[in-house]
């Protein structure tokens, strides 16, 4: 049996977790949460983190806990739609739902370890074999292997997320982008509603009080669409979860000898695509099916092609999109070309 450790159970650690093949790896699974999310928040699961969930064999129970999506209408910050591009096969499911899907899909051979893993030493109990860094955009993996330089990058953006016990209201849904500040409305499994907004802001980065956070957010919106002046009347701070993004830098390899990245870990990015999660899912089915086929360095020079570029391009792409949606100055140029393009 080949020993994998794996720091974080978050949602790329419990999936890599769900698909090793027990009867081939003795994996042990480091986690310091314990339990799930306090704060309920939603993530767009796109076809190809379907196609992962499937190969984990829990697609159906993640379908049966989501929500469609439909149309999207994309919208200027007084609710006039541009467009609704479809977003055909999208699900909406809540963090907290898939994170218990993910942990029940983990088989009982896997010894867990609850608490924080502080260092990554180069020898002993933890770097025997494969360890395994799906510790997020503040990865201690990544930083013993791959040193400072890789250190997660500060963005000046805040973001807010929340859910809402009712329904969505009719003509609400869709993303307002305004002038260096957008909000989404989008509905969340059992026929609630989800909401997250972003603008610049100098909170944090770490220990954002929800409360000011939100304040902030209502002045801001003061004066925008009807429909995100009633959200955040409803929202309260302790269901609002409010955090700066970070990201990761660029990475020429997952892979070091005796390590590898998987999730947010190797690729950190905005999350205006809506992609961290589901490439993170993608990571570690496609890891695990590797890793349970072929021996384990061939394994991990496949992975390292399959998903290097793959990754990179989404977080330019995320990075492009997040420009485009929170621009500041060219926010008058940008809203005339959509109005065109909408024509
Ligand atoms: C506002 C916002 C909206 C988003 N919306 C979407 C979306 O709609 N769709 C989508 O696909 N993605 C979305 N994302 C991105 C998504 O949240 C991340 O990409 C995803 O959570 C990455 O999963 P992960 O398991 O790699 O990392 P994480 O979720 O960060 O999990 C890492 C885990 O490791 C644990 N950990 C960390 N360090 C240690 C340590 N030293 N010792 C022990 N345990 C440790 C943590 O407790 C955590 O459980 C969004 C992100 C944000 C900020």
């Amino acid at each position: 049996m080949d020993p994998i450790t794996i720091i974080g159970g978050g949602i790329a650690g419990l999936a890599l977790a769900a698909g090793l093949d027990p009867q081939r790896f003795d994996v042990t699974l480091h986690e310091q949460r314990p339990g799930v999310p306090p704060v309920e928040t939603s993530l767009a699961m796109w076809p190809e983190a379907q196609a992962a969930l499937a190969l984990l064999g829990i697609l159906p129970d993640v379908r049966a806990a989501s929500t469609g999506f439909g149309g999207m209408a994309l919208r200027d910050s007084a609710g006039n739609a541009w467009g609704s591009p479809e977003v055909r096969g999208v699900l909406g499911v809540s963090r907290a739902d898939l994170l218990m899907i993910l942990d029940a899909a983990v088989p009982h051979a896997v010894q867990r370890v609850a608490g924080r893993v502080d260092d990554v030493p180069a020898s002993g109990p933890l770097a025997a074999g494969l360890l395994v860094g799906a510790d997020g955009v503040h990865s201690v993996v990544r930083r013993t292997f791959w040193g400072k330089r890789a250190a997660a990058k500060l963005t000046p953006y805040l973001a807010l997320r929340g859910v809402l016990a009712e329904p969505i209201a009719p003509d609400a849904g869709g993303e307002y982008w305004g002038r260096g500040q957008l909000f989404g409305i989008t509905p969340a499994s059992g026929g609630r509603t989800y909401w997250y907004a972003s603008f610049r802001s100098d909170l944090g980065p770490a220990g954002i009080d929800a409360a000011e956070a939100l304040q902030r957010t209502r002045e801001r919106f003061a004066g925008s669409a009807p429909a995100i002046g009633r959200v955040l009347a409803k929202a309260a701070p302790e269901s609002t979860l409010a955090q700066r993004i970070w990201t990761v830098p660029t990475l020429g390899s997952f892979v070091r000898p005796g390590a590898v990245l998987i999730g947010d870990a190797a690729h950190g990015m905005t999350p205006n695509l809506g992609r961290g999660a589901c490439e993170a899912i993608v990571d570690a089915a496609n890891l695990a099916e590797l890793l349970n086929a072929q021996p384990m360095g061939e394994a991990l020079r496949a992975y390292n092609r399959q998903r290097v570029v793959r990754t990179q391009l989404l977080r330019v792409a995320s990075s492009a999109m997040t420009g485009l949606a929170l621009t500041e100055h060219a926010q008058p140029l940008r809203d005339r070309l959509l109005g065109l393009a909408a024509r």
